[in-house]
């Protein structure tokens, strides 16, 4: 008889700084037992591999290869990772036009082989570039997502952990709206094991003067990712995991709630334009947003990233 088992299958376009680092974290998970890392960098990839593949005695089983473009028909998962970086001198529109053919061209590879995989971009900038993805690609919007603010989420959720002195997985909280400068904190959504954030730090935190506290600890989230690039050129660890955490949550049919990038049609009031929003996720992609009674000040928020990613994709639709 016909084995009906079939390997989970993850390909990551993109073997840089990102892709390498996620493809380390999710061999070591033991959440799929293929792994292809794509990149047009041919020497590059093929060097990342064996790095990656010398450490198969100590992972979860898995196979990890060099992909080819064959790859993309049989795979559950395809993560983009893909980048250009900004030349000297560039301006931001110049660098997303380039990024957005690359993802143009990736997606045609993609639809090409016929793939019913579901397709994580984490390219930045992000929410644009799923927007662009999801459009060329012509596939249900559930199955285009983008990691959006899983990692801001993260960040937040590890400063609260930090200031209040509790354990982070205690720690509900979720930023909202644009993976950039405009995203913001649903301070409504945000608890302490139940308990909302404001009561549990007057009650229980070390800290005074908590809701000046409040901004600084947003605004450190935001500039988490220029202090690091700042420090070291990339950000790589913490959004390796994100990628992990939503690709196991798809590969496992776990139906998290995250704050993955996706296509709204009114929900919150608004339209066709990708962002971040509490989202479920399972084997299917995004199974359902989740509308939060978010207030009216957070609804606000919401609508103004809304309308900073609608400029960039019309800056990309006339330039
Ligand atoms: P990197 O320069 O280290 O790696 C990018 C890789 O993409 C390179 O190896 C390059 O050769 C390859 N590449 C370029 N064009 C390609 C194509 N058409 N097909 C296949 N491979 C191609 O960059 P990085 O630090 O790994 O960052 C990658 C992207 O991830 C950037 O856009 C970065 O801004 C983004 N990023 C997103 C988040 C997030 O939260 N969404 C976090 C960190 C970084």
């Amino acid at each position: 008889m016909e084995s009906m088992w079939k390997p989970r299958k993850v390909v990551i376009v993109g073997a840089g700084a990102v892709g390498s680092t996620f493809a380390y974290a999710l061999a070591q998970r033991g959440l799929a037992e293929e792994i292809s890392l794509m990149d047009v960098n041919h020497d590059y990839v093929e060097g990342q591999v064996l790095d990656l593949a010398h450490g198969l005695p100590f992972y979860p089983s898995v196979q990890i290869r060099v992909g080819q473009n064959h790859d993309f028909a049989d795979a559950q998962v395809i993560v983009v990772t893909a980048g250009a970086k900004q030349t000297p001198g560039e301006t931001r529109l110049n660098l997303l036009q380039r990024n957005a053919t690359m993802i143009k061209g990736i997606i045609d590879e993609i639809v090409a082989q016929q793939s019913q995989a579901i397709l994580l971009i984490a390219t930045n900038p992000v929410d644009v570039l799923t927007y662009v993805a999801l459009k060329h690609s012509g596939w249900p919007k559930g199955r285009v997502i983008g990691s959006g603010t899983v990692l801001d989420s993260s960040r937040f959720r590890y400063l609260l952990g930090q200031h209040c002195n509790v354990d982070v997985s205690n720690v509900h909280a979720y930023i909202l709206g644009e993976h950039g400068d405009s995203e913001f904190a649903a301070w409504s959504m945000t608890h302490v094991a139940g308990v909302p954030v404001d009561e549990y730090c007057a009650k229980y935190g070390p800290v005074a003067n908590w809701s000046h506290l409040r901004e600084a600890i947003v605004q450190d989230v935001k500039d988490s990712a220029y202090h690091i690039i700042n420090y070291k050129g990339a950000t790589n660890y913490a959004i390796g995991m994100a990628l992990t955490r939503i690709v196991g949550t798809i590969l496992q049919d776990q139906n998290s709630i995250l704050t993955v990038s996706t296509l709204l049609d009114g929900e919150y009031g608004i339209k066709d334009v990708c962002l971040s929003v509490p989202c479920l996720v399972g084997q299917d992609g995004i199974k359902q947003i989740v509308e939060a009674k978010i207030t009216p000040g957070e609804k606000e928020a919401l609508s103004k990233s809304a309308s900073i990613l609608q400029d960039a994709l019309q800056q990309l639709a006339t330039a």
